[in-house]
């Protein structure tokens, strides 16, 4: 993330101006359309800039915040008033400049920015209430036997209170039935306010920590305690105690009466940080993610607002939550691309972390095992501070990796793991010990072919092949999530056909591993099997009680999941991710491959790895082999470096898609056009054509990939040139800055 330093005026207001019945302002709007404010009038003295609002819009309401004054030519007799403000903190200045930054960096509208603070959450009703149920009156004429036996249950627990779901699962009834009983007064329902959550306790326990910990904990508690922003990349071998240390970090900042935000990639590692984070601090931290209901979203977003919770765990999406006084982010598995957010407004929540930590001037740390090419070229620079610890705790020893060559140990027909890769399986089934074997492919096969006319199988709707689920069963779009079931006949040669299965994937490499250890327990963690995050949960926790031998995975299992068990860790197909001409392929391979070898021997006993490929001088798998980890960040600096590529030069991609692909093309020739009267000796455009996948759900694609210097006012063309664009309403277009992934 870069940031130039803005020598213009102080647009904000730090001290928010208070206005007088009757004045004119802009209130900004959760809202895409052209004008992210609309002009509204003060209906009591008193209200200020960042107060939230509730405008009338139409015949609708909506929230707002109020942005700024507007005095000049305004038709006061036109103008509607705000309707009431709304019960939360006022958005500060640190948060607005924060928005504003967003939205100029990605390059949207800033209503849109303001649609992630209020999207899933109702800002116009923010108390959350609960109703309980007790027992009521105790005579039993005139109900039903059914109803009899609710009443009873009630009389049989007098004053305890019961939700409605609760009712619903032990009673095996339904909401209707209890109401119906409410009415008739055998039931009492009570509505009562939810509570506040409560905050962390300060002072908390610690771990003592080894000699090295010591000194990044020092490090980090320093930055904490600094009031000042500052970025620090926590490098550290899985196992190391980067939890453990930047912890320490937190505590600083709570003990300050500061709050604290943990992003991570992925819900489901949050578990284990929040029981973490429980142990120590006495109490279990807030979440904030999907899977929290909206009762305890409007509870939170109100509480954090007003500083009543102190530590935050989740997702992306609590950058934008209204935090009194945020005094620390720490970004959990920096490196990982989920933290990209490729639907709606494009962004990248670790960068846009770090935007929020400059605009708020507190701390940031961004920790992983294998750091982003960005964070690591950022700390080399000396832009970010870097800290390391390089050994797991108790110095358990990282596990040895060796590169089996595939030209040697040939694989048979059909056959995906090596003599090599068996012969460890085998030894490890007798040790009693788990094995894991890692292949990034879902499914059963990639690629369906006709035996007769070599067809291969397709989405209907997209420009992309359907991967066979369950063998000879299913056809997926990991697209759309088109489903058929195989067909008889070939859609190509309408001949009554036999189709061949080309290529494995997890689940037909758990079938090799029945028919070559039909007595061990197999498993498969890939997120065909997961279908909610409970599910998840209970996978994690059978696999890692080490009740299954081998576990099959797709890259759900390189994430931060620690399983004690596994002691043997193959790599089937190094070459896949190695493929496909990304920028990135080299970078993602490494971490990909790093992040899935450490889950060797993170339990008592010492771990191995052992990875398949084609191609064993490839210096990407030597430096995994060697751990030589710096090694792989020079080279693959000073490569991107030659290239101008990312992070040393920028990328935007621009993608319209419509369903007319002629008018899409008319609509992109136009877009080139204008393109041409405005543009920059500093900037490259490349296209517009096709993109890499160039129809999804029947929509064709046309990209527009920018290269550009990093500079936020070269990138301000680019806004320059959105906005004199006006396309038909069948035309989407979706912007996406720094992007990840290319399709
Ligand atoms: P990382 O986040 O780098 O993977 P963790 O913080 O999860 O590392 O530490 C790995 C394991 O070692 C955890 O179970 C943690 O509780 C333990 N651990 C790390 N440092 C210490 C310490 N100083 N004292 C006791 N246990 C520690
Ligand atoms: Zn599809």
């Amino acid at each position: 993330m870069q940031r130039e330093n803005n020598t213009e005026e102080e647009p904000f207001d730090i001290e928010s101006t208070k206005f007088n019945k009757g004045d004119g302002v802009s209130v900004l709007l959760p809202k895409t359309f052209d004008k992210s404010s609309l002009d509204y009038l003060i209906p009591i003295s008193g209200l200020g800039i960042g107060d939230f609002v509730e405008i009338p819009l139409g015949s609708k309401k909506s929230v707002g915040v109020i942005w700024e004054r507007r005095q000049s030519n305004l038709d006061y007799n036109k103008l509607k008033y705000i309707s009431r403000a709304i019960d939360i903190q006022p958005m500060d200045y640190k948060f607005r400049r924060f928005l504003t930054e967003f939205a100029r960096y990605n390059l949207i509208p800033l209503g849109k920015a303001f649609r992630l603070v209020t999207a899933g959450q109702d800002l116009l009703s923010l108390t959350s209430y609960r109703k309980t149920y007790q027992s009521g009156k105790t005579n039993v004429e005139d109900i039903t036997a059914r109803q009899r036996e609710i009443v009873s249950f009630f009389k049989q627990n007098p004053e305890q209170k019961f939700s409605m779901k609760q009712l619903i699962r032990n009673l095996k009834t339904s909401s209707t039935t209890i109401n119906a009983l409410c009415r008739s007064g055998h039931i009492t329902c009570t509505t009562e306010i939810l509570e506040e959550p409560d905050k962390l306790c300060v002072g908390s326990y610690s771990h003592s920590l080894s000699d090295k910990q010591k000194v990044v904990s020092n490090k980090l508690k320093e930055a904490a305690n600094s009031n000042l922003f500052k970025v620090t990349l926590l490098r550290g071998v899985t196992g190391s105690g980067k939890t453990e240390v930047y912890m320490d970090a937190i505590s600083a900042t709570l003990d300050k009466g500061k709050q604290a935000l943990v992003l991570m990639p992925e819900i489901a590692l949050t578990i284990d940080l929040v029981k973490r984070v429980g142990e120590r601090f006495g109490m279990k931290p807030s979440e904030w993610h999907s899977g929290i209901s909206l009762a305890d979203r409007k509870r939170l977003f109100k509480a954090v607002s007003m500083g009543k919770v102190n530590l935050i765990v989740g997702a992306r999406s609590a950058l934008f939550l209204p935090f009194l006084n945020l005094g620390l982010i720490v970004v959990d598995e920096e490196h990982d691309s989920s933290f990209k957010q490729e639907e709606g407004v494009c962004y990248n929540a670790r960068d846009m972390a770090v935007l929020r930590g400059s605009t708020g001037n507190f701390p940031v740390i961004l920790s992983s095992a294998t750091p982003s090419l960005e964070s690591w070229v950022n700390a080399e620079k000396g832009k970010y501070d870097r800290v390391d610890l390089t050994h797991r705790y108790r110095n358990s020893s990282l596990p040895k990796i060796s590169i089996l060559n595939l030209r040697e140990d040939e694989l048979e027909v059909n056959n995906w793991i090596s003599n090599g890769v068996k012969s460890m399986i085998t030894s490890r089934l007798e040790a009693g010990e788990q094995s894991l074997l890692f292949l990034n492919r879902r499914g059963y096969a990639p690629i369906t072919v006709c035996k007769s006319c070599a067809n291969q199988l397709g989405c209907p709707v997209c420009d992309t092949r359907l991967v066979q689920h369950s063998y000879g069963v299913k056809l997926l779009c990991h697209l759309c999530g088109f489903t058929a079931m195989l067909p008889n006949e070939c859609p190509k040669c309408m001949k009554i056909v036999e189709w061949k299965a080309v290529g494995p994937g997890v689940e037909r490499l758990a079938e090799e591993c029945l028919k070559l250890f039909p007595s061990a327990k197999v498993g498969i963690l890939s997120s065909d099997n997961i279908q909610n995050n409970s599910i998840l949960k209970e996978k994690i926790r059978e696999f890692s009680s080490g009740k299954v031998d081998i576990i099959i995975g797709t890259q759900l299992i390189s994430k931060g999941h620690n399983f004690p068990y596994i002691t043997f860790v193959g790599v089937i197909d190094a070459d896949l991710s190695l493929q496909g001409g990304d920028l990135r392929a080299a970078e993602k391979t490494f971490q990909l491959l790093r992040q899935v070898s450490g889950r060797a021997g993170r339990g008592k006993r010492p771990g191995e790895a052992i990875v398949q490929t084609y191609e064993p001088e490839n210096l990407v798998l030597r430096s995994i082999v060697d751990y030589n980890d710096e090694k792989f960040w020079k080279l693959e600096a000073s490569e991107r470096k030659f290239n101008g590529a990312p992070p040393f030069g920028k990328l935007i991609a621009v993608i319209i898609s419509c369903e007319n692909k002629k008018e899409l093309m008319g609509v992109g020739r136009e877009m080139a056009k204008l393109w041409e009267t405005m543009k920059s000796s500093k900037v490259t455009l490349f296209g517009p054509a096709p993109a890499p996948i160039s129809r999804i759900r029947n929509r064709y694609r046309l990209r527009f990939l920018f290269k550009l210097n990093k500079s936020l006012k070269t990138q301000d063309r680019i806004q320059k040139w959105l906005d004199r664009l006006c396309l038909p309403r069948s035309v989407r277009l979706t912007v996406d800055v720094d992007p990840i992934s290319f399709y």
